[in-house]
């Protein structure tokens, strides 16, 4: 059994001070209130709870940076789509690893523990499956083995191109460019499998299934698909672009969010990605519903996707997550600080995003989505006994923390530091940050720059 203690922590009433976790198997056995360090304690300043990064598409940090070229036409979401699948076309199972070690090794540092990995990139630059069809799903569990992060996998079921153009006609083919990512229901059903040993040997490794959208999965065969979550999470992108609502409306006479509330069985275990485009009233009905949104700030903005109703949401009791969805940069406190001045722009207000337990801003981001997080993701989250040992801690000398306690850590982590403010992170109760450095580094990110020569080339 190991012990941590740290001179404040975030406890799920509060801060506390000489705080003293006792770690058993990863997990926090105990929690203790004003004691003093004891010898043999691994120690820290600033305890906090690590966060949950609720939706990753690992592969494509890979190609981060590389869509901000202006095309021929008038660029969107689309058009950034077509440049991921020609990047996509040609990263095979090493290289998706290494991509994926780089992208776990920066949602450490940045104060991400555990991430929601919504994978469908499945199969062979062909289109046909490997020969463990689980091949590219087992390379992500041993990115996550590899850096220590925690792991929801989420295997995507992705059958069709788009919705049909016309209502009734039903859904259009795969294009080519989906070709990686396609199953059938018996593929799909193998592939959970695979992905179920292949995240065997990872200490609290959670599997659930991510239909990819009502796009590319039907109601009916997300019905089917259900019950090989066998109780865990259920991922889905819905509503992320006017294009898709318009789509769907006119193939099916509902809008995306409408359309899956009526069909699907939508509860707390569902975790709906985006669904920035929603009207009223289908705002409150998810927000009853007990899921929760996914929402991927820094990616909704790179895409120009739109912005999320957070506020009517919140207030009607939704529970929301962030996620980094496309990895384009990767940072807990930029996605935290872009979630609330997206709503600030929008509302021309200042403090959106509102807590019940403090006037802090930064409380109530980190909060809130620790909440989401941890129940999109299915593992319990906070310092609290039970949950892994998955702890964060803020640097008191950085300069935007300086003569700052309590929730004003927070907030000057999310909204004043320029660099990360984060020291060290402990991932199941080990430590893999250290002086705001992963202790593999150096290693993940020499063979992260190889792989991306190769695939330049
Ligand atoms: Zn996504």
């Amino acid at each position: 059994m190991a012990r941590l203690w740290f001179r404040s922590a975030l406890l799920p009433d509060g801060w506390a001070e000489g705080v003293a976790l006792e770690i058993r198997d990863g997990r926090i056995a105990t929690v203790t209130r004003a004691v003093p360090a004891a010898a043999g304690d691994e120690t820290g300043g600033i305890a906090i709870p690590g966060l949950p990064n609720l939706h990753s598409h690992a592969f494509q940090r890979g190609m981060a940076g590389l869509a901000e070229r202006r095309g021929t036409s008038r660029d969107s979401f689309w058009t950034w789509r077509e440049v991921m699948y020609r990047f996509v076309d040609r990263m095979d199972p090493d290289d998706a690893e290494a991509v994926a070690a780089q992208a776990y090794v920066e949602m450490l540092e940045a104060g991400f523990t555990r991430v929601g990995e919504f994978h469908y990139l499945h199969h062979d630059p062909a289109g046909t499956p490997y020969a463990d069809p689980a091949e590219m799903a087992a390379r992500l569990a041993a990115a996550a083995g590899e850096t220590g992060i925690g792991l929801t996998l989420l295997p995507v079921f992705y059958a069709h191109g788009g919705f049909g153009p016309i209502r009734g006609a039903g859904p259009q083919p795969p294009s080519p460019g989906q070709r990686r990512f396609v199953s059938d229901r018996d593929g799909f059903a193998a592939l959970m499998a695979g992905s179920r040993r292949a995240v065997a040997g990872l200490p609290d490794a959670v599997i659930g299934i991510a239909p990819h959208s009502l796009r590319a999965a039907t109601p009916a065969e997300i019905a089917a698909l259900l019950p090989l979550a066998e109780g865990g999470p259920v991922h889905i992108h819905v509503a992320e672009q006017v294009r898709e609502v318009e789509e769907c409306r006119a193939a099916t006479g509902a809008r995306p969010v409408e359309h899956l509330l009526d069909h699907a069985p939508v509860d707390a275990r569902w975790c709906l990605i985006h669904a920035t485009h929603i009207s009223e009233t289908e705002t409150r009905r998810l927000a009853r519903s007990g899921a929760v949104a996914g929402l991927c700030p820094i990616t909704e903005a790179n895409l120009g996707d739109g912005l999320f109703p957070l506020p009517a949401f919140a207030r009607e009791g939704g529970r929301f997550g962030i996620g980094s969805d496309s990895n384009v940069l990767v940072s807990a406190a930029e996605e935290l600080r872009l979630l609330e001045y997206g709503q600030r722009l929008a509302a021309r207000l200042r403090n959106v995003v509102t807590s019940p337990h403090s006037l802090s801003t930064g409380r109530a981001l980190v909060e809130g989505c620790l909440a989401g997080g941890s129940q999109a993701l299915g593992m319990a989250g906070g310092l609290a006994p039970g949950a892994p040992a998955d702890i964060i801690t803020l640097d008191p000398d950085h300069p935007a923390l300086a003569a700052r306690s309590g929730d004003a850590w927070l907030d000057g982590w999310i909204f004043a530091a320029r660099e990360t403010a984060v020291e060290s992170v402990w991932r199941a109760g080990r430590r893999v940050v250290a002086q705001g450095r992963h202790l593999r580094r150096d290693a993940v990110a020499a063979r992260f720059r190889a792989t991306l020569a190769r695939l330049a080339a």
